[in-house]
Formats: structure tokens, C-alpha cells, sequence
């Protein structure tokens, strides 16, 4: 079997500790491609460059950086600059969560959002808490799941959002596979006055806190586990779908 081509994106610029350590592992499962941002990008979401040129810099073999964000990168290497379809798409370390309602934010999930849309099975990868101490913990999960997804295929239009705890590898409690949980929004955003009298607010001043459920990604990774998450492309409720349906609601 010929190497399979794996690339890796992220939303905390080319030069995070987290892009470098999953890049140096992923290289043992197949031949790396790195476009990332050349920029922090975080909580970005799903953002896509439509107003504005991108460029594209060369900064090492096979590394590019792009002046965009995860999902500019992810597009334009699948559609264009690679040449070729990559076998998967990794996106991360990130080095903090990525849980419950907070992925619709995030720019990690983003990148492999594009790479799912784009028919390629795709990984997000996130530290479970504030810190990259043990970034080689989530890297080894990385390639560990990268092995699995290249042997056994992903069902299509799903991707895997991973949440690592930051302890050294032989301290993981396991690995779950979870469910999204749920943020809970309290005292989040703070209203202060500049020196002329004006009103500036902060969004994400208090420590969110999420609701407690068994199952979820959050329970998890609070019982020091590794969080796998299977998203799924299609936000459609089909209960809910159904009863409107059912509704007959007439023009
Ligand atoms: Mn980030």
C-alpha cells in the first residue's frame, strides 16, 4: 500500500506548539501536508475568505502558511494547491477544549468541518483543558485514531471531534465515545466604561461552566477519559422536521 497523504491544518497559526508536535507525529503514518493559518485564528468557526485575496507563503517542505483562516486553508489545499485528494484531514492541537454547543466556534473543528464537506474523513483535535503540558499525550491519540480512520474508512459525512486531557499517557482513564454535551451561558458577558464614558463590553469573561449529563463529552473528559465525538454534516432536526411538517402551517 503506497503511504497515505494526511493534511494538517489548525486555527492557532503555523507556528503553535500544537501544529508542530500532531505534524512530527503524524509523519508516522504517512507523508504530512501542513496549511495552516499564519495567524492566531481561533473562534473563528466556520469562516470562509470571500472579500479579500489570500496568499499563499511556502515556509518549509510540504508546509505552507495562508493569510486566511482553517476552512480558507482546508479548501484551498484539497481544491487546488495540493494536487492530489489527501487521505485525511487532521486538524489541530488545540490548546484548549473544544466541547459541547463550543464547537459551532471553533476554528479547530472548522478545519476538519471543510475537510468532512469536502468528502475526506477529518479529525479535530483538542487539549481537554487549558494547556499544552502533555501535547505529546494528544498527538500519540492522534495518530492512534489517524491509524484506525486510514484502516477501517469513516462513515461519510461525519467527523471525529477528539478532546485529549492534559496528563501524560499512562494517566488517561480511557477513551469514550461520547455525545455533545451543553454549554451553560451565565455572567459571560461584562460591560465596562472607557475613559470618555463610553460603554466596551468582553464576551467569555467568566469560566463557563456546561450541563452536567452522563454520556457527553464533557462527563468524559471530567473523568480524565479521552472524548471522541461523532459529528454529523446535516443540522436538520427530523423530529422536529416531522412535526412542522404534520403542522400544515399555510400561506
Ligand atoms: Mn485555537
Amino acid at each position: 500500500m503506497t503511504q497515505p497523504r494526511i493534511l494538517v491544518t489548525n486555527d492557532d497559526g503555523i507556528q503553535a506548539p500544537g501544529i508542530i508536535r500532531l505534524a512530527e507525529a503524524l509523519g508516522e503514518v504517512g507523508e504530512v501536508h501542513v496549511y495552516a493559518p499564519d495567524r492566531e485564528q481561533s473562534a473563528v468557526g466556520h469562516c470562509v475568505s470571500l472579500h479579500r485575496p489570500l496568499r499563499v507563503t511556502p515556509v518549509a517542505l510540504r508546509q505552507f502558511m495562508v493569510d486566511g483562516t482553517p476552512t480558507d486553508c482546508v479548501m484551498l489545499a484539497v481544491r487546488d494547491l495540493l494536487g492530489f485528494r489527501p487521505d485525511l484531514v487532521v486538524s489541530g492541537i488545540n490548546p484548549g477544549p473544544n466541547l459541547g454547543d463550543d464547537v459551532t466556534y471553533s476554528g479547530t473543528v472548522a478545519g476538519a468541518f471543510e475537510g468532512m464537506l469536502l468528502g475526506i474523513p477529518s479529525l479535530a483535535m483538542s487539549m481537554a483543558q487549558r494547556g499544552i503540558t502533555h501535547l505529546d499525550t494528544a498527538a500519540a491519540i492522534a495518530v492512534r485514531l489517524a491509524r484506525h480512520v486510514l484502516k477501517n474508512g469513516m462513515p461519510a459525512d461525519t467527523l471525529l471531534n477528539v478532546n485529549v486531557p492534559d496528563v501524560p499517557y499512562d494517566r488517561l482513564g480511557g477513551l469514550s465515545i461520547t455525545c455533545m454535551g451543553r454549554r451553560s451561558y451565565e455572567d459571560e458577558i461584562i460591560r465596562r466604561e472607557d475613559p470618555r464614558g463610553g460603554a466596551y463590553y468582553w464576551i467569555g469573561g467568566a469560566t463557563p461552566s456546561h450541563v452536567p449529563a452522563p454520556g457527553t463529552d464533557f462527563e468524559a473528559v471530567e473523568n480524565g477519559r479521552v472524548s471522541v465525538t461523532p459529528l454529523h454534516r446535516d443540522l436538520t432536526h427530523h423530529a422536529v422536521l416531522a412535526l412542522f411538517r404534520e403542522a400544515n402551517i399555510q400561506l
